[in-house]
């Protein structure tokens, strides 16, 4: 006799079965169609990447020149509205006090203006071309040409720079060896001018946004400069001319406040988005210092740092000296006063940039 076994009940569990082999076995084909043994997630973002990385290169360049000429304008109209604005209001409140601050405020636009300077001037520094490398760590894929230690191939320049930071579309200019003190200095100063601005400066913006009353002309007609007529009105016709000049005189002081009043606006806008930028800039540039890295070189310690701590080991930056010293170094402080960073000072970084002393090796200086 046969038997009949009903295996309806079974076949969602038959069917999904059969599913995800199916799934498994399409998904080994296409991982064997396309297998890399050095695909990784870094790898497929650095490819994703390609596109921006390609606008960055072709047009970093040609922003540059825009925003060094963008920059120095902002500079020059911050300026204008302190002197404008600022000058004689705290000329009026007390003469002392104003020398004080234009005696403080131009020492930091100075810095600002000789830092900003130097940063788009002065060359990062580049390993010598066919000369003697003393010391080579790899070859450059892209200059087919050995490396020094911390130097790092910059694809806008399109050449090697030695101990890179990065490349500075706002000085249009590569940050390395030779103006890394420059650009944060640049940073400093200007961080430091703005907040100095802001200090001195709140105090005019409140009084005008929200203590003077604007100066209502109450509708009546004006004639300015014989070609501008405001708000005419019958009841102006009796006025004698003192009158008129009186509401004219009313009439130009508004637009003056109005303009004064777009002035602060625009000051209080630029100062602002400015501080909080290069203010976290200038932080994290800080730290970077503070650890002896360079930009570049945080990227790798952290990579680095992170294989160490899997093994159970402690990565150790080479070139970390300690805060004080790290400071001193970059600095190029040593040997030399404070005079040095506090007032412009072209004074060389130490070392050619080719050969590092680390942790490990110390150079007998
Ligand atoms: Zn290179
Ligand atoms: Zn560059």
């Amino acid at each position: 006799m046969v038997k009949i076994q009903w295996v309806l009940l079974g076949f969602p569990r038959i069917l999904r079965i059969n599913v995800q082999t199916k799934w498994t076995r399409f998904k080994i084909a296409l991982n064997t169609l396309f297998y890399n043994d050095f695909m990784s997630w870094g790898y497929a973002c650095d490819i994703m990447m390609e596109p921006i990385c390609w606008f960055v290169e072709n047009f970093t360049a040609v922003l540059g020149p825009i925003l060094v000429i963008m920059v120095s304008t902002l500079s020059v109209a911050i300026v204008y509205i302190a002197y404008y604005i600022g000058l004689p209001y705290w000329w009026e409140k007390s003469p002392l006090s104003t020398i004080l601050l234009l005696l403080v405020g131009n020492w930091l636009l100075i810095n600002v203006c000789f830092h900003y300077y130097m940063g788009v001037n002065v060359p990062a520094g580049y390993p010598p071309q066919g000369g003697l490398i003393p010391e080579a760590v790899s070859i450059c894929k892209k200059c087919i040409k050995p490396k020094p230690p911390r130097t790092h191939h910059c694809s806008i320049c399109n050449r090697c720079v030695l101990k890179m930071d990065h490349h500075c579309p706002w000085l249009n200019n590569c940050v390395g060896h030779n103006n890394h003190r420059h650009f944060f200095q640049y940073m400093a100063f200007t961080v430091t001018g703005i907040v100095f601005i802001m200090i001195f400066g709140v105090e005019i913006a409140y009084k005008d946004f929200f203590i003077d009353q604007d100066i209502e002309l109450d509708g009546h007609p004006v004639r300015i400069n014989n070609s501008e007529i405001i708000h005419m009105t019958e009841s102006m016709d009796h006025l004698n001319s003192s009158e008129l000049a009186a509401i004219a005189q009313k009439a130009v002081e508004t637009r003056e406040k109005e303009w004064r009043r777009r002035m602060i606006l625009f000051a209080a806008l630029i100062c602002v988005a400015t501080f909080a930028a290069l203010g976290a800039l200038s932080w994290w540039h800080a730290g970077l210092i503070t650890r002896g890295e360079t930009s570049i070189e945080a990227r790798i310690n952290s990579t680095e740092s992170a294989k160490y701590k899997a093994l159970n080991r402690e990565y150790c930056n080479p070139y970390d000296f300690g805060p004080r010293r790290n400071w001193i170094i970059f600095l190029g402080l040593e040997g030399r006063s404070w005079r040095h960073v506090l007032f412009p000072s072209t004074h060389a970084p130490r070392g050619n940039g080719l050969t590092w002393e680390t942790v490990d090796h110390r150079f007998p200086y």
